[in-house]
Order: C-alpha cells, then sequence, then structure tokens
C-alpha cells in the first residue's frame, strides 16, 4: 500500500513524525489515506479547511492511573486510556480493551477505525475506544470488580449518554460491563445508557452479544452472493479465535450450512475435521472461561496444535480472523491462497498485515475489512442505545432484523463506493476496503465541513 496524492503524503509524513512510536496507529493511518485520493482530487475544499490533518489526529486522548487491591492485598496500578477521536456525526462510541499489550498506539488505531466502521452502520455515532494494560487472565472474580470500580471511578468523569459511551472489546464481556455499570450509577447517582453490551435485566439489547458473529456472517452471505454469486452452504472454514466475536460466527456459519472446522485462543488452535461442536465451545469458553485445547477432553478425536497462527495453514474456502490485530501476516496469507481460500473477511479489528490484504487482493481472493465486515457489534451497540432513550425495547426478532439490514446495507455502500471511484483489481473484483473507507469517510467529512474549523 501506498499513498501518491501529494497532500496525502503530507499529512502521512507528519504522523509518521508526530507519532513515531505508534506503529498501529500509523498503519491505521496508511491504510485508510492510502484509499482516499480519488475523493480528496474531487474535493479540493478539503485541502484548504485543513481536514485530514484533523482527522487523524484525536480530539482528545486521556491517560489515567487504576490503582487496586489483589486478592493477597497487595496494591497493583495498571495503566487506562480513552481516546476520543472523532465527534462529527455523534457522540463517541467504541468499545474497551483489557489486554497486557494495549497500549496508546493500540487505542488510536482502534478508536481512528471506529470512526469509520461508526459512520457506516448510518447510525449518528463518533468514534472512540479505550482500555487499560490490566491482565484478566487468572484473576478472581473480586479482583476484577475492584479493578472495574477502580477503572471506572476515573473514566466516568469522561463519558456520559450524548458524549461517549463506552462498550465491550477484547477481554471486557457481560461480567465487566455490569461491575463498570454499577460504579456509574453509584458515583452519579443516575441510571442511564453509558455503556452499551449491557445485561437484559439492566438496559442490555437482545442479540448484542451474537451481534458482531452473527452480523459478519450476514455481511459475508451477501458478498459471496453479489460478487460471486455463491453462498456459504457447505463451504470448509476456518475461524481464529474463541471470543464473543468467534463463537457467534461459528453459530451463525453453521446456521447457514458452513461446515466450521477450526477454532483458536492465544496459546494453539483445534482442528476437527467433522465440524466443531460449539455446545462444547461455549461450555470452555463462557461457563468456565478455560482454555481451547480443553475441547480435546470432549472430542479426543479432534487435533490440537500449540500456537495459534499455525491455523491458517488448514486448507479451507473461507477464513474468518475473528482474535486481534495482526494475527495474520503475509506468509500466512499466502499460505491460504496456495490452498484455494476464496473468502478472508475480517471479524476483528485489522487481523491481517497490510501485505497480507494487498495479497488477498492481487490473488483475486474476495477481501473484506473489520470495519465493515465486524460493525455488527456496534451497529447493535447504537441500537441498544436508541432502545435506552426510548425506555423501549425491541423483540429479538426485531434487533436481529434490524440487524441483517444494516450489514447487507453497509455491503452495498461500500461496494458502489468502489464501482464508483473504479477501485477494483484485474479481475475486476471491487475493492472493499477502498469502497469502506471511502463510504465510511464521505460522512465524516461531510459533517465536518458543515461545523467549522474545530
Ligand atoms: N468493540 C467493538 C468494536 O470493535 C464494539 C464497540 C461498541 O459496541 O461500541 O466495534
Amino acid at each position: 500500500m501506498s499513498i501518491k496524492n501529494p497532500y496525502l503524503q503530507k499529512v502521512y509524513q507528519q504522523v509518521c513524525q508526530r507519532d513515531a512510536n505508534e506503529p498501529e496507529f500509523l498503519n491505521a493511518v496508511m491504510e485508510v489515506l492510502s484509499t482516499l485520493e480519488p475523493v480528496i482530487e474531487k474535493h479540493p475544499e478539503y485541502e484548504a479547511a485543513g481536514l485530514i490533518e484533523r482527522l487523524v489526529e484525536p480530539e482528545r486522548a486521556v491517560q489515567f492511573r487504576v490503582a487496586w487491591q489483589d486478592d493477597q492485598g497487595k496494591t497493583q496500578v495498571n495503566r487506562a486510556f480513552r481516546v476520543q477521536f472523532n465527534s462529527a456525526i455523534g457522540p463517541y462510541k467504541g468499545g474497551l480493551r483489557f489486554h497486557p499489550s494495549v497500549n496508546l498506539s493500540i487505542i488510536k488505531f482502534l478508536a481512528f477505525e471506529q470512526t469509520f466502521k461508526n459512520s457506516l452502520t448510518g447510525l449518528p455515532m463518533g468514534g472512540g475506544k479505550g482500555g487499560s494494560d490490566f491482565d484478566p487472565k487468572g484473576k478472581s472474580d473480586a479482583e476484577i470488580m475492584r479493578f472495574c470500580q477502580s477503572f471506572m471511578t476515573e473514566l466516568s468523569r469522561y463519558i456520559g449518554a450524548e458524549t461517549d459511551v463506552p462498550a465491550g472489546d477484547i477481554g471486557v464481556g457481560g461480567r465487566e460491563i455490569g461491575y463498570l455499570f454499577g460504579q456509574y450509577k453509584r458515583l452519579q447517582n443516575r441510571f442511564s445508557g453509558i455503556l452499551t453490551g449491557k445485561g437484559l435485566s439492566y438496559g442490555g439489547s437482545l442479540v448484542r452479544t451474537q451481534a458482531t458473529g452473527y452480523g459478519l456472517l450476514y455481511f459475508v452471505q451477501e458478498m459471496l452472493s453479489v460478487m460471486a454469486n455463491d453462498s456459504v452452504k457447505d463451504k470448509v472454514t476456518v475461524i481464529s479465535g474463541s471470543g464473543n466475536v468467534a463463537i457467534y460466527a461459528a453459530e451463525k456459519a453453521q446456521e447457514l450450512g458452513a461446515k466450521v472446522v477450526a477454532l483458536s485462543d492465544s496459546n494453539g488452535y483445534i482442528y476437527d475435521k467433522n465440524g466443531i461442536d460449539l455446545n462444547v465451545v461455549k461450555q470452555i469458553k463462557e461457563v468456565r472461561r478455560g482454555r481451547i485445547r480443553e475441547y480435546m477432553d470432549a472430542v479426543p478425536s479432534a487435533e490440537y496444535h500449540e500456537g495459534c497462527r499455525g491455523i491458517w495453514s488448514i486448507p479451507c474456502e473461507i477464513a474468518l480472523p475473528c482474535a486481534t490485530q495482526n494475527e495474520l501476516l503475509l506468509e500466512d496469507a499466502e499460505k491460504l491462497i496456495a490452498n484455494g481460500v476464496k473468502l478472508v473477511a475480517e471479524g476483528a479489528n485489522m487481523p491481517c498485515a497490510l501485505d497480507a490484504v494487498a495479497a488477498f487482493q492481487n490473488s483475486g481472493v474476495l477481501y473484506a475489512p473489520g470495519k465493515a465486515a465486524n460493525a455488527g457489534g456496534v451497529a447493535t451497540s447504537g441500537l441498544e442505545m436508541c432502545q435506552n432513550a426510548m425506555k423501549y425495547s425491541w423483540s429479538k426478532e426485531e434487533v436481529d432484523q434490524k440487524l441483517h439490514q444494516i450489514m447487507v446495507g453497509i455491503f452495498h455502500d461500500a461496494y458502489n463506493a468502489a464501482k464508483e471511484y473504479n477501485m477494483e483489481n484485474e479481475q475486476h473484483q471491487a475493492n472493499l476496503l477502498a469502497g469502506a473507507n471511502i463510504a465510511g469517510f464521505a460522512k465524516v467529512a461531510d459533517a465536518m465541513m458543515a461545523q467549522g474549523i474545530l
């Protein structure tokens, strides 16, 4: 990937100088700017208004200390962030990630991506992201609660139903959202929709848990149908990860007739050529919070391999990276291509390295970027905010139908934008990465122009 337009090049150089030690953020900026050239050429007024310089600089980034006591009574200190990237089209919106790898670069890249993703959903949500380098692995329930309470005590200064609405991400699920919500309510003496992904008994939305995974498959179905006159049915499918996104992507894939043969976690992957038994996986991951290798105890005929990247050496027609950023590198892409993969769609945020993406696109593999394909989670968060504002809740069927409609809409918006700007490969396949960036950017740019120099 490269940037040819002089204005975009100049802005990218500035970001490289200013944020030289933020590799994930630089990657995300390169990925977006490299596709905006035709739009910038059509709109010279954007350069005059310094629009792109403003787009790549977060409106606000806070870093704070989270001190808490572990079960031994020892004081622990973690570092936490909330990056409020862009509020042109709505309150900041995006998840919280608890993982030892969390740093400013990762949170900035996620918040930047979230800006375009949220715009693509068509709902009024700006882009934000937060988290901490806290590692939930091996912590007791009481430790998780104390950490969440301390984290929210500080975060509560910066959020609000009309200001910034966080949600879950890696390491933050229903349990954590519950503790975070409780602490906010206690501090503010106010019951309001300041988080999404809440439990159903206190303002959550039906289908939110399943939404990212289900949405990914709705997107893939539409993409296969339009771009290849094909469907998910009978396709051998490999899904990395075994968290919320991966489990419900697998569930919907199976419902649509695909054969899901592999899942992974950060230690290794399981391969079950007969098709993964999801009840076993849910028991391990959702009930016991265990490791994926425990699948072998219930299904001894499956295989377990140490190391998670090996999952990409399994021959498959559909590959859905649903674990984390940069989990699929160029050599993995080459293996998938050599084994005849037809479609790769990202359930995680930027799981494929930029050169891996280029390899898929150049070899005619259908590729969908996360900001479009995994937008079902945040879209359903938007629906949760809507239900909270109405003090009402929709049925499962109503939410699911809206989610389906949004995902189909995102596919067509990205596809049409790619076609409109001639962003295609040699086989005349629409470049959905370019299309998603252009379509997501258009609304944000329009709103920023209308609101003046801010
Ligand atoms: N963390 C999810 C994402 O990456 C969901 C964010 C949300 O629901 O606000 O889009």
